[in-house]
């Protein structure tokens, strides 16, 4: 399956341009876009790989601090063989303004290897991971910057970065980074916090156009980390997924398909593709299929100014970081498509990070129930003060989350004062 993004413009263009409508909105002028348009602080390292079948090869790794105003870093960690800086510098501009909207106290900050996790090894993954670990200790830590899995990454991943971590101050520090295996320190709920979170605010975005959840038609893109789960609890909700796809291909069925069995067949075959009774379409046809609801929960970029016209949802809700170019947005909005930014739909994720983070430091552990009942009213105190902001001041629900999230950056930093 080929996902086509436009090529004219980066993410990081987009991201930019976000920033700046949020920053003309709120008045705060150019040299506040200027310090926020730009990271505080990125390092980009070399890992030199030794393969399993005794051969060299060199990998790029970055790390990407993007703003720490109003805490440490905190953001994921992509392995994948399209990042780059740029990417790295998008998904932790974003980062910054999740956390900030959510009120967790962090900044933002992304890293990413260079790499397609698919062609090595789990001994070569384990070397890449400990030596862009040792690469970017200088500048991570747990009152500094607090990586996460992201795509191609996992709890495992955060195990071996935990360790390797630790090992380096001769003490094991839990709290360097969170998505950690239950049994080392990570919390309940961790790993299907992003997409309890997107189904909580899509649940709130079907009442609020007046479509019933019970019923409603779901599309979602990408099987994985947030859209395996979003599916699920979609599903759970009574909404019927007529569509998925993962990065094989795409199935179809009118009827809804049965999530639980899906989840059994690809656990057996590792994809979506083949599952008996459904119906294999083109994966751009996700995208467009005929419902109410599509949460795009893969990478950035797939729905553009190539595509947004075809799209029929009425709502879409971002499961991923950044899936719609800001062509993409200007033609959904002017199609009255409501759109849920990502910064406030996938945030769960990073707010039950948040929740691993204060454990750790505590060594006192929540019940997966508590942690969930705080994600979901985090969550929907954030749709209701987002879509309440949007509202006084007519702005679609991304440009009212920007400012939200931009305003209290820039406040943190306004009551710190500029150094020197
Ligand atoms: N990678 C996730 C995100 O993009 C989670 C980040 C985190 O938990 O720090 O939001």
């Amino acid at each position: 399956m080929t996902l086509t993004a436009a090529p004219e413009r980066s993410v990081l263009d987009d991201a930019r341009e976000q920033l700046a409508q949020a920053v003309e909105t709120l008045g705060l002028g150019p040299a506040v876009f200027a310090m926020l348009a730009a990271p505080r602080r990125e390092i980009s390292v070399s890992i030199p790989l030794r393969r399993d079948d005794g051969t060299t090869e060199v990998l790029r790794g970055y790390r990407v601090q993007h703003n720490y105003s109003r805490g440490p870093g905190k953001g994921g960690v992509r392995f994948d063989a399209r990042v780059d800086i740029e990417e790295v510098r998008a998904l932790a501009m974003w980062m910054t303004w999740k956390c900030a909207l959510l009120d967790v106290p962090y900044g933002g900050a992304k890293g990413g290897v260079r790499v397609d996790p698919r062609k090595y090894s789990t001994a070569e993954l384990e070397r890449i991971t400990r030596r862009y670990t040792s690469e970017i200790a200088p500048i991570i830590g747990p009152n500094q910057d607090i990586p996460a899995p992201d795509i191609g990454t996992d709890e495992q991943t955060m195990a071996w970065m935990m360790d390797t971590y630790s090992v380096g101050r001769g003490h094991t520090v839990l709290g360097v980074v969170t998505g950690k295996p239950i049994a080392l320190g990570g919390s309940q709920g961790r790993a299907a916090s992003t997409s309890r979170g997107v189904v909580a605010i899509a649940v709130e975005a079907l009442r609020h156009v007046g479509i019933p959840v019970a019923g409603a038609r779901a599309a979602v893109q990408g099987f994985g980390k947030v859209g395996r789960g979003a599916a699920r609890f979609l599903a759970d909700e009574g909404v019927s997924v007529v569509a998925v796809s993962d990065v094989y291909g795409a199935i179809f069925d009118a009827a809804g398909l049965d999530i639980a069995a899906l989840e059994r067949f690809v656990d057996e075959t590792g994809s979506v593709v083949g599952f008996p009774g459904a119906q294999a379409i083109d994966g751009e046809d996700v995208l467009t299929a005929d419902v109410d609801l599509l949460v795009p929960a893969a990478v950035e970029g797939v729905v553009h100014a190539g595509n947004a016209e075809a799209v029929r949802a009425r709502i879409v809700v971002e499961g991923a970081n950044g899936p719609l170019t800001a062509d993409a947005d200007r033609i959904l909005e002017a199609r009255g498509v409501l759109v849920v930014p990502d910064i406030l739909a996938n945030a769960g994720g990073v707010v039950v990070s948040y929740f691993e983070w204060v454990q750790a430091n505590q060594s006192y552990w929540w019940s997966e129930d508590e942690v969930n009942q705080r994600l979901v009213d985090r969550m929907t105190r954030a749709w209701h003060d987002v879509l309440g902001y949007a509202a006084r001041r007519q702005l679609t629900l991304r440009l009212a989350a920007t400012c939200m999230a931009v305003e209290r950056v820039f406040r943190a930093h306004e009551m710190r004062g500029l150094y020197p």
